[in-house]
């Protein structure tokens, strides 16, 4: 939680709240500052409840407060209108509503998955997690829900890590797992000369088409499949944004593998991850992640060198770190 108002809020399950009844909206839309009767009257909540809720904000700097004629009026620290109204260019609503209602479930089950080292999705939604992207896309909603998860963290650093390497060398690029297209429209965006696939299962396929990616948008197209049974693209370049860190170390090397056999002559593989420090002592956003990746996958998070190895495993070679300063990096390996 808190940052400086160019960095996001960590998640937490009161803010969440205030973000799901629409406190930071109505603040935005209201270009005043209310007093608690007042909000909780036009959000249909209980006012003892939504004063002890937006006095928690003001204690985690979500919110401001001032006295006028005696009564605390609140508003929107700059964090929030940025991060936390569903009108932001950067808004980060709908991961948080995913947050909400789907990990934090998962997260309830923490005990359980680090005594038994998997995933708690039959637990918390009693379906059954062999295959766990099954059990995520369990219906049509809960595909789009993820998708627009996965899709908002781009609007904030999507541009620093398409550009932390140059690609603009690469034209056939592959975005495996490409889900939203928010990475493929990065690429498109900023290299003139890119030609983007995005290659995802069927059913995410069919929403990217739907909700995300225009036809007009003629520098990307789609192919269907499972990476680790069909075939890949062929391309200069595979993208792996947040691909790896759902899996085993043995499946990483698998489909890497597969990367590399597809890959064209001098080509390469960008891996897009959320790196730990290689002693594991930070950062604390990405040591928490590797937890979420313990309740919700089969994966972890990882430090340079261990992507490294799985890159070199799979026949990759002058591997490059990059990293951004956001919340996300990059890994460049060769064919
Ligand atoms: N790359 C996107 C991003 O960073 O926003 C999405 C990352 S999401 C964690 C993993 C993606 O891999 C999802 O879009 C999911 O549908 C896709 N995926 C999972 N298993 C797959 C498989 N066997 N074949 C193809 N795509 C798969």
């Amino acid at each position: 939680v808190g940052g400086s108002g160019t960095q996001p809020p960590r998640w937490r399950r009161d803010y969440c709240i205030a973000c799901e009844l629409g406190v930071f909206d109505l603040l935005s839309q209201s270009k005043q500052s209310m007093r608690a009767a007042e909000i909780a009257h036009r959000l249909k909540t209980n006012v003892d409840g939504m004063e002890r809720l937006l006095a928690a904000c003001v204690g985690l700097e979500l919110l401001h407060v001032e006295m006028i004629e005696g009564e605390a009026v609140y508003y929107n620290a700059e964090l929030s209108r940025i991060y936390l109204t569903r009108s932001s260019p950067k808004s980060l609503f709908q991961s948080i509503q995913y947050n909400s209602q789907t990990i934090y479930l998962c997260w309830h089950n923490l005990t359980d998955a680090v005594r038994e080292g998997r995933n708690q999705y039959e637990r918390a939604f009693g379906v059954s997690s062999k295959d766990f992207f099954e059990a995520l896309y369990r219906s049509e909603e809960e595909v789009l829900k993820f998708m627009e998860l996965m899709n908002s963290v781009w609007n904030i650093c999507g541009r620093d890590v398409v550009t932390a390497f140059d690609l603009s060398t690469f034209e056939k690029i592959c975005d495996l797992g490409g889900c939203s297209g928010a990475i493929a429209k990065q690429c498109v965006l900023t290299y003139p000369e890119a030609m983007v696939t995005i290659f995802d299962l069927p059913k995410v396929v069919e929403m990217s088409k739907k909700h995300f990616v225009s036809a007009e948008e003629n520098r990307i197209s789609f192919q269907e499949g499972d990476f680790f049974r069909d075939p890949l693209p062929v391309a200069d370049l595979y993208v792996l944004a947040r691909i790896l860190h759902d899996w085993t170390d043995e499946k990483c090397v698998e489909l890497l593998i597969k990367v590399n056999k597809a890959c064209q002559p001098g080509g390469g593989v960008l891996l897009i991850e959320a790196l730990l420090n290689e002693d594991k002592s930070g950062p604390l956003t990405v040591q928490l992640y590797s937890l979420n990746m313990l309740v919700q996958t089969e994966g972890r998070e990882r430090s340079p060198t261990e992507y490294l190895r799985l890159l070199e495993a799979a026949g990759f070679k002058d591997i490059q770190v990059q990293r951004t300063g956001k919340l996300y990096d990059t890994i460049l390996g060769r064919k």
